[in-house]
Formats: structure tokens, C-alpha cells, sequence
């Protein structure tokens, strides 16, 4: 991982001896992207908070697949916790992070430190002046839960997007709430980037792949596949002719019940677009669904 390989090979057109670049400062990123323009390709940029899985390679090669070279952020922001939330407990590591991002082809990993992202707000990036808010799509679920969690996201990414200028920005379905949130803040705001989003990859039971999965204990683990399996008993039905958002949300409710460790937060028919929920479920309707298990919060969603 040294620095300055990126752009060694790319003046020297030696893309066989690419080496992954390692980047912590916003200077430095800017270089490195100086350097991407030259080669012509255009830049894609996979925002992530690290603890990387297969579900963050899964945007990684979406990137690939758009012929564009990739950067992977990988910073846990810590604006877009609450106070009481796991910003501590979340899980790091930097080193298999690279791993996996070598493995995937990636060009660039830009790591910055709190400075670098919140620079002269006296070391608490909470104490941040300048702030993006998305107020419509932000309101429900996760918004109305995690009261400031949108504003962090939507500041983060809007500074990311500025020091990357991608061409292109990857995201999870797995987020879906997040996705819908940047995608309006790219309209508002005329970031001139486009939006791709993959779906959600997940483990054997239906997990969907997370880094808090990481925190579940055995047992917790064993029981946490009961959201997935809510939204399947939701989209079974739906598929099955029942329109009624309430059957649907209730037949959810009933399966995260079944689970001892699983503490309901949410399961809810939404509009795919405004996130309204709806009593009539139509196609392009979301289940929405957020449940602790033990002292790990998980989402997940189904697009119906
Ligand atoms: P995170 O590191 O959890 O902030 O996630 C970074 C990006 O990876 C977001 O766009 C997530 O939606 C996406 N992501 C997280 N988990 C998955 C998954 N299981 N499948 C696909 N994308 C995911």
C-alpha cells in the first residue's frame, strides 16, 4: 500500500503493476484524483464505514462493472450516531479493510481522520457549523428513531462527494432509507453524480450481511435471520394477492415475535418514493423493518 503507485502507473500506463493506494488527507486524495482524470476513466466512489464485507465488494464491483475506478471511503462517522448509539462499539479494521478492497481491484482507500473530514471545530465533529439536511424523506423510520442521523449522513456524504468528485456513487439497498435520502440531496443540491445501487447481499439463513452482525452473540446470531424472514412471509403474501398493508405489517410483527432475542422496533409498508407509509401495497412498495436483537440494532428492507 505506498502511496504515489496510482499515479506512477498510470503515467507510466503500467496498469499490470496497479497498486492500491492507501490515502488519509483530503490533499492527498485530490492528487491521487488529478491522476485518475488523466487515465480517463471515470471515478466511482463506494461510501462505507468499514468492518468491510461481502456486501460492501458486492458495490465495489458494481464500480467495476461501470468501468470506472474505484474509491472506497472508509470512515466511521461519528455525527450520524446519537449519543446513547454503538459509535464506540462499532466495529474497526483497517487492515482487513484493505485486504478485501485490494482484492476487489480497488484503486484508491481514502481513510481520513475526524480532522480532515470536520476540520477546526475544536476536535468534536458534533460541533460542526456547516451542516446538509435532507428534511422530507429523512422524517420516518430511521429519521424519527435515530433523531440527527440523516443530517450526519447527508453532511458526510456531501463532503465526501466534494473532496472524491465522483462521476458515479455506489450504495446499498440494504440502506434503503439512506439511498432514497442521498438520491434527493443529489437532485437538491445538483451534485453532478450519478446514484447505482445494489441489492442486498446476505448470509445462507437470509442475514442480511452487516458489520453489527459482528457484535451478535451465538444465540443472538442464531435469531437475528427473523427479520429477513418477516420480510419474506411479507413479500410471500403480497405475491400471493394480499394488499393490505396491515396484514402484511401484522404478519411481520407475528414472525419477529417468534424470535425470544428479537425486540420489534418497526415493520412497515412504505411508498418506494416518498416513504409515506401506505394501507394499500402496491408493486415498488417497501417493507421496512428494524428490530434490536440483544443490544445490536439491525434494519432490513424488501422491495415489493
Ligand atoms: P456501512 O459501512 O454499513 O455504512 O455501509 C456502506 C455501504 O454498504 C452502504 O451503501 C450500505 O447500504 C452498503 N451495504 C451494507 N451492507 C450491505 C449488504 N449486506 N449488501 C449490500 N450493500 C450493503
Amino acid at each position: 500500500m505506498r502511496r504515489g503507485f496510482l499515479r506512477d502507473a498510470i503515467e507510466t500506463r503500467s496498469y499490470y503493476e496497479r497498486v492500491m493506494d492507501m490515502i488519509r488527507t483530503v490533499n492527498e486524495m485530490q492528487a491521487a484524483l488529478s491522476a485518475m482524470r488523466r487515465s480517463g476513466r471515470r471515478v466511482a466512489l463506494v461510501p462505507t464505514m468499514g468492518a468491510l464485507h461481502e456486501g460492501h465488494a458486492a458495490l465495489m464491483r458494481r464500480a467495476r462493472e461501470q468501468g470506472a475506478a474505484a474509491v472506497v471511503s472508509i470512515y466511521v462517522n461519528p455525527t450520524q450516531f446519537g449519543p446513547h448509539e454503538d459509535f464506540k462499539q462499532y466495529p474497526r479494521d483497517l487492515g482487513a479493510d484493505e485486504q478485501l478492497c485490494n482484492r476487489e481491484k480497488v484503486e484508491v482507500v481514502f481513510a481520513p481522520s475526524d480532522d480532515e473530514m470536520y476540520p477546526g471545530d475544536g476536535g468534536s465533529a458534533h460541533a460542526a457549523a456547516t451542516w446538509v439536511e435532507e428534511t422530507t424523506l429523512s422524517r420516518r423510520f430511521e429519521g424519527e428513531r435515530r433523531p440527527g442521523h440523516f443530517r450526519g449522513v447527508c453532511t458526510v456524504v456531501a463532503k465526501l462527494f466534494h473532496i472524491v468528485q465522483p462521476d458515479l456513487a455506489i450504495f446499498g439497498q440494504k440502506d434503503y432509507q439512506q439511498l432514497k435520502v442521498v438520491q434527493r440531496m443529489v437532485r437538491d443540491l445538483r451534485f453532478p453524480i450519478e446514484i447505482f445501487f445494489a441489492p442486498t447481499v446476505r448470509e445462507p439463513d437470509g442475514l442480511a450481511l452487516s458489520s453489527r452482525n459482528a457484535r451478535l452473540s451465538t444465540a443472538e446470531r442464531a435469531q437475528a435471520a427473523v427479520l429477513s424472514k418477516a420480510l419474506r412471509v411479507a413479500y410471500d403474501l403480497f405475491t400471493e394477492g394480499e394488499q393490505s398493508a396491515h396484514r402484511l405489517e401484522a404478519a411481520m410483527q407475528r414472525t419477529v415475535s417468534l424470535a425470544p432475542v428479537a425486540r420489534l422496533d418497526y415493520a412497515q409498508i412504505a411508498d418506494g418514493e416518498t416513504l409515506e407509509p401506505v394501507a394499500n401495497v402496491q408493486h415498488g412498495s417497501v417493507a421496512l423493518i428494524a428490530a434490536h436483537v440483544g443490544k445490536v440494532r439491525l434494519i432490513d428492507n424488501a422491495i415489493l
